[in-house]
């Protein structure tokens, strides 16, 4: 395919939500500003959407992958709206989180987990930590700070600040759970930027976090968010915006070379290449530093390490005497005696997402240094995990089916100093590939907001600098 002389084209490689929500506005600035720009997605699978897979089955709305989010830049309000659907999202149903810690559970205050800035001292008034836990913990108000604009591990910033119980007790579960990640390798800075800015600007974080949490409920923050008929309807939804013939689909990008009149060519292990103005990577990073091995400029950015998780969603009649008919959510403390990390009751946290007969699990198993369960067969799974929740709740039937995901090396970790080694290897792109943006899960943000945050940005900024364009808002 030719690139005349007016017309440009980008490139946007991988389709999962990233990819996605670039091609989607790419697509809708040439539209409404008639700019003379041709898209190209282009999909190693064959189906688009990445991580976000739903699967719809006699009445159950099975998520293999995500299954919620908490949209704290309305980035998924803005993309819903411009697609139409703003009425297929769905806010959660009232209920208890649990805590488990040795063999007890503990319900969390509600609000904990919903600011980006967890409120952990409000679990502190709870009994998940000790009398001398909690005199430790509150050492938080006098100790002073430390390391002004040092990155450090998200374990040893809790242990600082709080002690070693309530990084066991809160902090580990409710991390790991959700990253699937090893407290003592994370990056605060990067995983957890606005607690990392707490210090700074506090001092004390009970102290920060009650303020920030005012803020965070003023702004209508209270929910997590899905949607009606599953997550992939989003991944649907764009799918049907953009023209079937601008998406390769089972088609991988090898390598991308610079030409001498300043576009580009992308190479494929199965079609032949195509030149292109600009491209929009949204792969894993490794993938990502893949395509520019040859040029070896990336060789001095470390691999990034990714965690394997399955996920295992299992169904059963409903148990009139299950314990804990409140709940919507566990976590587990690696200290509590069970393998799953996190488990949503989803009937309790959503209407309609299962047949009123039966209730639905959906647990985590697997996490940095513990990922070897994740090789057991479906049905050695679906034991241990059935063992977790007789042993958590009292069920006592036999599953109705149980459906396993895997996803090896999937989860980023970013790890202490992610902030810097980003910065380096973008910089090292500008350079070398100005006409080339990287985006996704790799870089700002895991969740499906952030990654629809960096695919806006970067279609954005590549439209401005292309065709001087400038957004209205
Ligand atoms: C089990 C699980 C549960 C999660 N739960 C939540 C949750 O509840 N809430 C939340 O907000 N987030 C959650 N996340 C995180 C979130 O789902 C992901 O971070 C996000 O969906 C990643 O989107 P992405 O487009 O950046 O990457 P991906 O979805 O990984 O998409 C990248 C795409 O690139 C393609 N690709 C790769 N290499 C090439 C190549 N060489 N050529 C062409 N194509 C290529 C891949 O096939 C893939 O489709 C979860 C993640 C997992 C795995």
């Amino acid at each position: 395919m030719r690139v005349t002389l007016n017309r440009k084209k980008i490139a946007v490689i991988g389709g999962g939500i990233t990819g996605l929500t670039a091609a989607f506005y790419l697509q809708k600035c040439a539209t409404d500003n008639n700019l003379p720009l041709d898209v190209v997605l282009i999909e190693s699978s064959l189906r688009l959407g990445g991580k976000i897979q739903t699967l719809r089955k006699d009445g159950f709305i099975i998520e293999r992958g995500p299954e919620s989010f908490i949209d704290h830049e309305e980035s998924i309000k803005e993309l819903t709206s411009h697609l139409g659907i703003q009425d297929e999202v769905i806010d959660n149903k009232e209920g208890q989180t649990y805590v488990a810690v040795g063999s007890h559970l503990y319900p969390i205050p509600s609000g904990v987990l919903l600011g980006r800035i967890p409120l952990v001292s409000s679990l502190l008034t709870s009994g998940i930590v000790s009398l001398s836990g909690k005199f430790r913990a509150a050492g938080d108000l006098l100790l002073p700070k430390t390391r002004e604009d040092e990155d450090e591990p998200i374990g040893d910033f809790f242990r600082r600040r709080f002690g070693k119980e309530v990084v066991e007790n809160i902090v580990e579960p409710l991390l790991a759970g959700t990253f699937a990640g090893d407290i003592d390798h994370l990056s605060i800075q990067s995983m957890f930027p606005e607690i990392y800015e707490l210090e700074k600007q506090h001092r004390s974080l009970i102290f920060g976090m009650k303020k920030s949490q005012q803020f965070l409920f003023k702004n209508g923050i209270k929910s997590h968010q899905t949607f009606r008929n599953g997550l992939e309807t989003l991944v649907e939804k764009l799918e049907e915006q953009l023209p079937a013939k601008s998406i390769l689909r089972g088609v991988k990008v090898e390598s991308i070379d610079k030409l001498d009149d300043d576009t580009l060519r992308i190479y494929f292990n199965n079609i032949a290449p195509i030149k292109c103005n600009a491209v929009i990577v949204t792969t894993p990073l490794n993938e990502a530093k893949n395509m520019f091995h040859h040029y070896g400029i990336l060789n001095d950015i470390p691999n990034m390490n990714y965690a394997t998780i399955a996920t295992v969603s299992i169904a059963y009649e409903k148990e009139a005497k299950l314990s804990y008919q409140d709940a919507t959510n566990f976590y587990f403390a690696r200290n509590s005696d069970i393998s799953i990390t996190t488990c949503t009751w989803r009937n309790h946290m959503w209407d309609d997402v299962v047949p009123e007969q039966y209730d639905l699990f959906r647990t985590y198993i697997g996490r940095v240094g513990d990922e070897a369960i994740v090789e057991l067969s479906d049905s050695d799974i679906e034991k241990t995990v059935h063992r977790d929740l007789e042993k958590a709740i009292g069920i006592k039937q036999k599953p109705l089916f149980t459906v396993v995901s895997r996803w090896k090396q999937s989860m980023p970790q970013y790890t202490v100093g992610h902030e810097k080694r980003l910065d380096k290897m973008r910089n090292i792109i500008r350079e070398e590939f100005p006409q080339v943006k990287l985006a996704g899960s790799s870089y700002e943000g895991i969740s499906v907001p952030d990654c629809v945050t960096q695919g806006k940005r970067a279609a954005q900024e590549l439209v401005q600098e292309m065709f001087q364009w400038q957004p209205s808002s």
